[in-house]
Parts: C-alpha cells; sequence; structure tokens
C-alpha cells in the first residue's frame, strides 16, 4: 500500500521540534505528495499551542511557504483535544473553520471544559490506570463524549484512539462510520492497533494512517501502519491517504 500523505504531525508551535518549513522539506523528501501540519490545540497542558489564533498565524507562515514546495499539498489543522463530557473541544468554531483539517482526540492531561468535567471526566482518566474498577464507566464515558465530538464539529479523524483512555472501538467504529470520519492508525505511538482496525473494517469506517511525527525525522513513517492494514486485509479505498 502507497501512502501519499501524512495527515497528523506538529511543529515548535505546540510540542513538536522541528518548523513547519522543517517539516514541509522532510515530506518533500520522503516523497509525500501531501502533508498535514497540526498542532495540539490551547488546552492540551504543556504541549499546546499558545491560543487559538495561533493556529491562523500558522497558517499565515504555511502561505508564505508554500510557493517553496510547489509539489506538496501543505493543508493546516489541528489535533484538538475534548475536553468535557459533551465532546467539546479546545478549539473555537469561528478558527476551525478556517482549519483545513480538524483531528479529535483524548489526552490525559488537558483543562477541562467545566468543574462537572473534571470531576467526572479529567481526574477519573487521570486514576483509570491505578484503579482497575474505574476502567469500564471510564471507557463509557470517553466513547460518549468522542461519539459527540464527532457528531458536533466537522472531525476529519480520530488520533491514536483508545490509547491512554480508553474507549469502545465498535461503537466509535460505527459512530464515525455515518460522518465520514476516519479512525487514526497511528505509527508514533506502540500500542495494539489492530482492533482499529478490525472495528472500521467491521462497521465501514475509514482509516488514516499518519506519523504523528514531533521530530521532521519521523514525518512519513508510515510504513508499519501500511503493513498492519495489508496484513489484516483492510480495502485501501477506505483509507483517506492510501494511493490507488
Ligand atoms: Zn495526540
Ligand atoms: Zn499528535
Amino acid at each position: 500500500m502507497e501512502l501519499f500523505a501524512d495527515y497528523h504531525t506538529h511543529t515548535t508551535h505546540s510540542d513538536g521540534r522541528g518548523t513547519p518549513a522543517d517539516n514541509i522539506r522532510a515530506a518533500a523528501g520522503r516523497g509525500l505528495k501531501a502533508l498535514a501540519i497540526t498542532d495540539h490545540g490551547p488546552k492540551s497542558v504543556g504541549i499546546g499551542v499558545a491560543g487559538p489564533e495561533t493556529f491562523l498565524a500558522i497558517k499565515e507562515e504555511v502561505a508564505g511557504l508554500a510557493p517553496g514546495f510547489p509539489e506538496m499539498e501543505v493543508l493546516v489543522g489541528a489535533e484538538a483535544s475534548v475536553i468535557g463530557r459533551d465532546g467539546r473541544l479546545d478549539l473555537p468554531g469561528e478558527i476551525i473553520e478556517k482549519l483545513d483539517l480538524l483531528i479529535a482526540g483524548l489526552h490525559p492531561y488537558h483543562l477541562p471544559a467545566s468543574p462537572g468535567d473534571a470531576l467526572h471526566f479529567t481526574l477519573p482518566n487521570l486514576a483509570v490506570r491505578l484503579r482497575r474498577s474505574l476502567w469500564e464507566k471510564m471507557r463509557n464515558t470517553n466513547t460518549k463524549a468522542l461519539i459527540e465530538a464527532v457528531y458536533n464539529y466537522p472531525v476529519d479523524f480520530i488520533s491514536h484512539p483508545d490509547l491512554m483512555m480508553p474507549a469502545d472501538l465498535d461503537e466509535l467504529a460505527r459512530a464515525c462510520a455515518g460522518r465520514e470520519t476516519a479512525l487514526e492508525v497511528n505509527t508514533g505511538h506502540h500500542y495494539n492497533k489492530e482492533n482499529i482496525v478490525r472495528a472500521a473494517a467491521r462497521w465501514g469506517a475509514g482509516l488514516a494512517i499518519n506519523s504523528d511525527a514531533h521530530f521532521p525525522e519521523t514525518v512519513g513513517n508510515l510504513a508499519a501502519g501500511a503493513a498492519l492494514v495489508e496484513k489484516l486485509r483492510f480495502p485501501a479505498e477506505m483509507v483517506i491517504n492510501a494511493t490507488l
């Protein structure tokens, strides 16, 4: 399976080590036709952008770089965090509508949308690794929150589903299929991704295979993801960044 794009990379605007120019150069060097710069939303603690308007600055920066890379389509998006049980993302609608791509994901260290979300979403998700008794309950809460995000925002794909914060992949894949939202096979994190591919296949959801690169050197590192979906015979036409 050949992949023409890496739709999930970070830069120095959030917690990445390279600039947008570094990531674009790296993507061009690896023969990709498209790249997305998708820094973390502002409510991801310690790793997010300074504020929502940072994404507009990144857009301007990338627009200035684009003429130097005529062969490359560069998208500016965000990896927004779900910060509440109602699926609230850490970006306002007026910023989201200016983005080329929207990723939604769960990250344990975030500033919650409300005190109730702190108590019933953020804190128990941090405790879930220590107290297995919370796991089932949080899996339900997280799955509902992600599905709400998928229904309330134009989410292109869900980043690293079921990593760090548990989610029901079947429920998620079913909702995503109905909204044309893909699930991500994230090659930057090492955890079991077979169940993501199987759930997507079962419910007819698409997949996106991305590096989640935080260094220019790992931009376009997609081979392990391609090998996994091939091994599980997932149809290439359902992979949003596969060359057909
Ligand atoms: Zn992430
Ligand atoms: Zn990421």
